[in-house]
């Protein structure tokens, strides 16, 4: 099998699909691996990590994909490059092939087979090949390295001889996996960490991480255990017990989403107003829209004196580990449609199926 890389071309994006680690594994597998040089430059994997694994380096990204079986990425080359794959390639990535119709449709005329990992199932089987999780994972910890960043206070309770720092106030929106890492990152920093999520269960974890829960009094569990979107009666709710608690918060790291929906609006402008000078909220759920009604996502904005921050590309902003990751994942799922050294599709592999876009009949 023969498996090209190209380097990513999204704007900001600094992470790769794979790293010399996860190289010298494909090769194992029988793999004959293919990069353009200069991949791995922003995450900090040199070419000549690349060659030491037994990869060749292409000069550009066409030749790196030239007749390749399989091509791996982080997100989706241009649909230019995905032209030039031969009919029958597959390619690996958080492809999102519905966020942009020329994309979609040089997949479906070049007679490509995507496996956008964000469709994956989320089974057990699944876990090492989970890519919203564990860049999930370095969303929520960024996130609150900085929401620390700007804000004008300590996280940690101090004891000086300039007298005593109360520790600050942080809560956490979403007890999903980056709103787990959040809680477990503000607790290391020093801070008190609260968080809430519509999943009960959710409170066990939190708790486990040194947090507390904070009970809105609402829950919203729906398919496959996650959270469905709240009715009105349930946000009118959690609006008002929320809004009178924001009072005495100092930092707030919101995270909460729906899956296949904008992200809930959780924090309105009116509750922002309510909330102290100087008070600051990172917005991580920012790339869906946010969680709060004033964020812009990609901008840090002043309202009245809190900070609001809706940072973007979190995951590559830890390019180093997130690429392992990313690239473990990748490799994992890779290794399922590689059989004797040869791309083999097993339909009847309910994660190669699944995942498959176009989706498949049946
Ligand atoms: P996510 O990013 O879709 O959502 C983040 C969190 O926001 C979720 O916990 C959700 O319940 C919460 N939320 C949604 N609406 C809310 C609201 N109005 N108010 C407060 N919170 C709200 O979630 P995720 O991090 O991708 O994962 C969620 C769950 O799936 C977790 O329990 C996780 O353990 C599980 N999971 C399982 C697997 C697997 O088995 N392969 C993999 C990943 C995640």
């Amino acid at each position: 099998v023969r498996i090209g890389i190209a380097r990513e071309t999204a704007p900001g994006e600094r992470r790769v699909a794979i790293t010399p680690e996860t190289c010298r594994k494909l090769v194992a597998l029988g793999a004959a691996v293919t990069v353009e040089r200069g991949l791995g430059r922003h995450a900090h994997f040199a070419d000549e990590a690349y060659v030491a694994a037994g990869a060749v380096l292409a000069d550009d990204a066409a030749a790196a994909l030239a007749g390749a079986d399989l091509v791996l990425c982080v997100q989706a080359p241009p649909p230019a490059l995905l032209a030039t794959l031969r009919e029958g390639a597959a390619i690996i990535g958080q492809l999102q092939p519905d966020a942009d119709p020329a994309r979609a449709e040089a997949i479906r005329a070049g007679g490509l087979v995507a496996f956008p990992l964000e469709r994956l199932p989320r089974t057990t089987r699944a876990q090492a090949m989970d890519i919203l999780s564990s860049q999930a994972g370095m969303a929520g910890y960024k996130a609150v390295l900085i929401a620390a960043q700007l804000a004008p206070r300590f996280f940690p309770m101090l004891t000086t001889a300039a007298g005593t720092i109360r520790p600050s106030k942080v809560l956490v929106i979403g007890a999903g996996v980056a709103g787990l890492q959040a809680v477990a990152t503000a607790r290391r920093l020093g801070a008190q960490v609260e968080c809430f999520d519509v999943r009960p269960e959710t409170r066990e974890q939190i708790e486990s991480l040194g947090g507390r829960f904070l009970d809105l009094g609402v829950s919203a569990v729906g398919e496959g255990g996650y959270a469905r979107a709240l009715t009105d009666e349930e946000r009118a709710e959690q609006q008002k017990r929320l809004g009178e608690h924001l009072r005495g918060i100092d930092t707030i790291v919101c995270t909460a989403a729906v899956p296949g929906r904008p992200a809930p609006k959780i924090i309105t402008a009116r509750m922002v107003d309510g909330m102290a000078a100087g008070s600051v909220i990172v917005d991580l759920a920012a790339e869906t829209g946010g969680n709060c009604e004033l964020t812009r996502p990609g901008e840090t904005i002043d309202a009245g004196g809190v900070t609001i921050a809706g940072p973007l590309d979190l995951a590559s902003s830890g390019a180093v580990h997130a690429s392992e990751m990313f690239a473990r994942n990748v490799f994992n799922f890779a290794s399922l449609l590689v059989s004797d050294g040869a791309l083999v599709l097993d339909w009847d592999d309910e994660l190669v199926a699944k995942t498959a876009w176009p989706p498949r009949e049946g």
